[in-house]
C-alpha cells in the first residue's frame, strides 16, 4: 500500500483560490505561514503553532526574488524542497503553496507596496527595496489565501512590525500572529542562512545571542542610557575576528526610531556578517517599571 498524501502541493494561485474555497465550505478557519523554504526549528514552531489554533493550515514555500539585491544570495540560497515537504507534513500542515516566480511575477507586473518609515532604519538601509520586496510579496499572498490568521517570527522583527503595519494601514482583515524566536542550545537563532557557516563561523557567532542577553541584563538592572549600551555591545561583538558589523540599534519597539534613553519598550537590532552569512538577532529590552 502506498502512502497517504496528506499534504497538498499547490503550484497555481487558481489551485489555492479552489483549496480555499473549499475550507471555506467546510467552514474551517484558514492559518497561513508565509516562508522561503529550507526549513528548521523556527519555521515548524510557526506550523504547529498555526496549527495548535485549529483550522487549517497552508504554508507558502516562495524564494521571492523581488526581496533580493543584485548583490545578495537569491541564486545559492538553500533550497531542498523534498525535505521541506516531509517536515511540513510531519506537523500536520494541510496544504503547502509553491508557486514559480513566473505565477508570482508574470512578465508586465509592475507594482509594488511600501510601508515608507518603518522601512528606513536597520536592515532597510543596507539592503535597499529589499522591504518593498517583501511586503509587496506578502500582500500578494494576503489576496491569493485569504487567511484569518498569519504567522510571522520575532527573528526578523522588523518585517514583522511592517507587516503589522501594512494590516492597519490597508483594512486587511488578517490577523498577524507574532511568534518568539526559536534558538539553538547555544542560542545562535534558527536561519536557513546558518548553513553558510564555517564550523569557525559557526562558534563565533554565538556572540550576538550573549551580547543581547547580556545587554538585557543591563537594562533590566536598571541601565537606561542607550548609546553607552550600544556601543559596548558593539565592542564584544567587534572583539570576536570573523565578526563584521552591519548595525547595532536600539530602538523603540513599535516604531523602530533610534532611542537615546531606554524609557519604554525598546529593541536591541544586530546584524552581522560572518563569512558569507548575513546574520540578523534582536531582544527585547524592557525598562523595569517605576
Ligand atoms: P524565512 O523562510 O526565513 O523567510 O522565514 C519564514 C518565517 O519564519 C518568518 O516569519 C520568519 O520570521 C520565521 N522564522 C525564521 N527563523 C525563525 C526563528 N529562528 N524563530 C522563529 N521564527 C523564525
Amino acid at each position: 500500500m502506498g502512502k497517504i498524501l496528506l499534504m497538498q502541493i499547490l503550484k497555481t494561485i487558481a489551485e489555492v483560490r479552489q483549496w480555499v474555497q473549499e475550507c471555506r465550505r467546510a467552514g474551517e478557519a484558514i492559518h497561513f505561514v508565509p516562508t522561503m523554504g529550507y526549513f528548521h526549528e523556527g519555521h515548524l514552531s510557526l506550523m504547529r503553532r498555526a496549527k495548535a489554533d485549529g483550522g487549517r493550515v497552508i504554508v507558502s514555500l516562495f524564494v521571492n526574488p523581488l526581496q533580493f539585491g543584485p548583490q545578495e544570495d537569491f541564486e545559492r540560497y538553500p533550497r531542498d524542497f523534498e525535505r521541506d515537504r516531509a517536515m511540513a507534513e510531519s506537523v500536520g500542515v494541510d496544504a503547502m503553496f509553491v508557486p514559480e516566480a513566473s505565477e508570482m511575477y508574470p512578465p508586465d507586473f509592475q507594482t509594488q507596496v511600501r510601508v515608507q518609515r518603518l522601512s528606513q532604519p536597520l536592515c532597510g538601509r543596507s539592503r535597499p527595496g529589499h522591504f518593498e520586496g517583501v511586503a509587496t510579496v506578502v500582500l500578494k499572498l494576503f489576496h491569493i489565501v485569504t487567511p484569518d490568521r498569519a504567522y510571522f517570527g520575532e527573528k526578523d522583527y522588523q518585517q514583522l512590525r511592517i507587516i503589522q503595519q501594512l494590516v492597519r494601514d490597508l483594512n486587511l482583515t488578517v490577523e498577524i500572529v507574532p511568534c518568539p524566536i526559536v534558538r539553538e542550545p547555544d542560542g545562535l537563532a534558527m536561519s536557513s542562512r546558518n548553513v553558510y557557516l564555517t564550523p569557525e563561523e559557526r562558534a563565533a557567532a554565538t556572540v550576538l545571542y550573549r551580547s543581547l542577553q547580556w545587554a538585557q541584563e543591563q537594562v533590566a538592572q536598571g541601565m537606561r542610557d542607550a548609546h553607552v549600551l550600544r556601543e559596548q555591545v558593539q565592542a564584544q561583538i567587534a572583539a570576536s575576528p570573523y565578526a563584521r558589523i552591519d548595525y547595532v540599534e536600539i530602538v523603540d519597539a513599535e516604531t523602530l526610531e533610534p532611542l537615546e534613553v531606554i524609557d519604554r519598550p525598546a529593541r536591541i537590532a544586530v546584524a552581522a556578517y560572518f563569512g558569507k552569512a548575513r546574520l540578523i538577532d534582536n531582544m527585547a529590552l524592557n525598562p523595569p517599571s517605576g
